[in-house]
Formats: structure tokens, C-alpha cells, sequence
């Protein structure tokens, strides 16, 4: 979601003639778009500003804002504390950047938003033109979360769930894929909570199905607990609709489930991947786990190994939990630290070798790759599979924008290694 901030960011300060620079030498301006969910965020913020500090030393010092959700949950206390920062803005409230620089540039105070004004936000960014299309692009549809997990800074940060219009949304992508997307990825924290005027998700997907160019559509993340029938049956019903489904777990534990507030138990996950298996057999699955949170016993741990093994993920996303200031959980004893390390070392070997495993069984397989770019050397493309897996292959041909059947031959954790299947050579195929 913040490439998709960044980018609208980046088309709001278009309109006072700003141009992106890969240098920072050459920066006037300087946006530090920022995350809150990594951990030591905020220290990652004080030392990049440090870095834009020190290359300005003997410089004229050029404008410097903190957005997203670092500057939502610090606000003041970034500003006072580097007095180098001209602005903190708010995820809720970047569309006022505009008036925000030129404000600074009329040298008036410090600038601190952060109000939860989404509609406003959305309101304004729709007068704006979504520039950075990509092969594959992204549409934020939905913001914020009313989930509360006590291991979470997003309902702070983010504020209460909330739904985009249908229309702009629609417009949206219908420009998105004029100017040349094929895969269109729907973003929000909750994004199957997505409900505007009771238009759910599964609704939305089926809109956009019809657009003729776009030929794949994601979502990115989902709450088992929102994963409602009309979703699981458009699983069966939508073509485009990809058959990869991120479905955070964090624990593999009844009891961490309920200490972190997620609101179903083992059961229900494993219930709920048993039906969206049965409406497509192909689907697989990705999840993201928590090893060591606060009173996380060695059961516990065990009991998210077992999950592990049963789900098979083709992807776990796993970290040691961090505390996050300002959450319940951060109130918590803490496991200890060498106890936590131990269990993630042996969480992420077993879930590697499930990886390796499923990722052996494509090779000498056909598989559909959308082509997003091409590397630097060897006329070689990269491109994802149906499964969001990365697959290179060589071509003479320019395949960017193009979904072909490739054969895979080998691979590692990270990248399939393809080439093109020869007596199909050329055919497009439909997703
Ligand atoms: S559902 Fe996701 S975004 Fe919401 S509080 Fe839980 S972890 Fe955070």
C-alpha cells in the first residue's frame, strides 16, 4: 500500500513541477513515505534524515516530510526531536501535500496532519490522475481496520476501516488498464472487509473481471474472519481471479489466537481453506506467522508447526514479534529473545523445505507467466506465474505485457528459471 501512497504522492507533486531524482544530491524536496509495522521504524526514520542532514551539510537544506504511518503514530515527537523535518502528514491526509509545500516554502511553521480524514483524501486524489501504471498495478480500495489485534499499530495509524466508492473505483481501473495494466492487485489492511454502500469485495472483482484488458486480478490482505461465501464462490466463478490466496494466520495456537485478539480459532482457518480448496481444487495458499508472541509456550510453537505442515503454504512470511509502542501487547512479558530465535530458525527451515518441495513439482511443468519487464542483459524477461511466483526466461521476442505458457526447468527460493514452450511458441493465452 505505500508503493501505491508513493506513487500517488508523487502525482500530487506533480502539480508544483516536482520530478522524481534517484539522487538525493539533487533533492529540493524530500518525502520519506514510511511503514510501521517493520521494526525500529522509527530509528530507520531519524537515520535517514541524518543521511539527507549530512549530505545537505554545506548546502542549502531542501524541504523534508515524514508521511505514513511512522509520522501518524510519533507526529509531534519526530518533529521536536529533528528539528531538520519541515512536515509529519498523516496516511489519512497526504492529499494536502500541495498546500503543505507551498506553505513551507512561504517559510510558515512546522506542519503536523494527522487527522483520519479518508474521504477527503480519496476525494482529492480522484482529481489526480493515476500515473504509475505498471504490467502490473495496484488499487488501494480499502484503508484502515477495526480488527484490533493487540499486536497492531494499524487501527492507530490507519484509522477505522473504510471503503472506496465503486465508481472511482472502477474509473480508476479502467484507466489503469488503458494505459497498459494486465494484472490489477486490490489493496487494503483489510481488504476483504471492503463494503461501500453493501458492494462487497466479490462484487467489486466481478466489475472489474469485465474490463477486457485487465486479464488478472489479486487482493492483498485478507482476514479469515471476513471471508464471507459470495469470496470463496468467486473463486470458483472468476477466471481472472488468481488462484493464490494470502491468508494471515500468525499462530497455529487457540490459545496465542485469542490472546492476540484475532477472533477465530485453528478450526475455522483450516475450516475455511477446506472450502475454498473445494470450490478450486488448484487454489494454494500464503499466510504469515508470529513466532514468540508473549506468552507463546513450547506447545504453542509446535501447534504453528503443525498448521504449517498441514496448510503446506507455498509462502510463510514469519517474524519474531516486536512490540509495537502504544499496543496492548506491548504491555506483555516477553518470551525470551534466544527462546524466540531458536523457534524461528526451525519455523522458517521446515518452511523453506515445504517451499522447495512444492516449488520441485513445477519443474518440467507448464506454466502461464505474465511478463512485467526485461533485464538488463540477455534478452531476458521476468514475469509472474498465476501463483505470484518470479519466472525468467530468455526470449528474442518482447514479451512484456504478454501472458505466454512457459515450461519451467529449475528454481530456487526466489525464481523460476523457464523457457518458452516451442511447438506453442508465440500463442497468447487467455488467464
Ligand atoms: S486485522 Fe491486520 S491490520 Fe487489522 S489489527 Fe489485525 S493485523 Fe492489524
Amino acid at each position: 500500500m505505500n508503493e501505491y501512497d508513493s506513487n500517488r504522492i508523487y502525482d500530487l507533486s506533480k502539480k508544483l513541477n516536482y520530478i522524481k531524482t534517484d539522487n538525493v544530491e539533487d533533492t529540493d524536496c524530500y518525502v520519506l513515505n514510511t511503514c510501521h509495522i517493520r521494526e525500529k521504524a522509527t530509528e530507520k526514520v531519524y537515520h535517514d534524515i541524518g543521511r539527507v542532514k549530512k549530505e545537505f551539510r554545506n548546502k542549502k537544506k531542501p524541504i523534508v516530510i515524514v508521511t505514513g504511518c511512522v509520522a501518524q503514530a510519533e507526529g509531534e515527537v519526530l518533529l521536536e526531536k529533528e528539528k531538520y523535518i519541515d512536515a509529519v502528514i498523516g496516511p489519512q491526509s497526504y492529499h494536502l501535500l500541495e498546500k503543505i509545500i507551498k506553505n513551507i516554502e512561504k517559510k510558515f511553521k512546522k506542519i503536523n496532519i494527522t487527522e483520519f480524514d479518508v474521504i477527503d483524501k480519496f476525494d482529492n486524489l480522484n482529481l489526480i490522475k493515476n500515473s504509475s501504471t505498471n504490467i502490473s498495478s495496484f488499487l488501494t480500495i480499502q484503508e484502515g481496520c477495526d480488527k484490533f489485534c493487540k499486536f497492531c499499530v494499524v487501527p492507530y495509524t490507519r484509522g477505522p476501516e473504510f471503503s472506496r466508492s465503486i465508481n472511482e473505483l472502477l474509473n480508476e481501473c479502467i484507466d489503469l488498464a488503458n494505459n497498459g495494466a494486465k494484472e490489477i492487485t486490490l489493496l487494503g489492511q483489510n481488504v476483504n472487509a471492503f463494503n461501500y454502500c453493501g458492494i462487497k469485495l466479490s462484487d467489486l472483482i466481478y466489475e472489474i473481471s469485465k474490463i477486457k484488458n485487465i486479464q488478472r486480478i489479486r487482493y492483498t490482505t485478507s482476514h479469515p474472519i471476513d471471508f464471507s461465501k459470495d469470496l470463496i464462490d468467486a473463486h470458483a466463478n472468476i477466471k481472472k481471479l488468481m488462484p493464490l490466496i494470502h491468508l494471515p494466520v500468525q499462530s497455529g495456537s487457540n490459545k496465542i489466537l485469542n490472546k492476540m485478539n484475532r477472533k477465530h480459532t485453528v478450526e475455522y482457518y483450516i475450516d475455511l481453506i477446506r472450502k475454498l480448496k473445494k470450490v478450486n481444487p488448484l487454489t494454494r495458499f500464503s499466510s504469515d506467522f508470529i513466532i514468540g508472541y508473549p506468552g507463546e509456550t513450547d506447545q504453542d510453537f509446535e501447534d504453528s508447526l503443525h498448521l504449517l505442515n498441514e496448510i503446506e503454504f507455498i509462502n510463510s512470511f514469519s517474524f519474531i514479534y516486536s512490540s509495537r509502542a502504544g499496543t496492548p501487547a506491548a504491555k506483555l512479558e516477553q518470551v525470551d529473545e534466544n527462546i524466540a530465535k531458536k523457534r524461528l530458525v526451525i519455523f522458517q527451515k521446515r518452511a523453506n523445505e515445504i517451499k522447495m518441495r512444492y516449488r520441485k513439482k513445477l519443474f518440467n511443468k507448464p506454466a502461464k507467466v505474465l511478463f512485467e519487464n526485461k533485464a538488463k542483459d540477455n534478452n531476458k524477461y521476468f514475469g509472474r506465474d498465476e501463483y505470484f511466483n518470479s519466472v525468467i526466461v530468455k526470449s528474442d521476442q518482447n514479451l512484456i505485457g504478454q501472458i505466454k505458457e512457459v515450461k519451467i526447468l529449475n528454481g530456487n527460493q526466489n525464481t523460476l528459471f523457464g523457457e518458452m514452450k516451442q511447438k506453442i511458441k508465440n500463442k497468447e493465452f487467455a488467464a
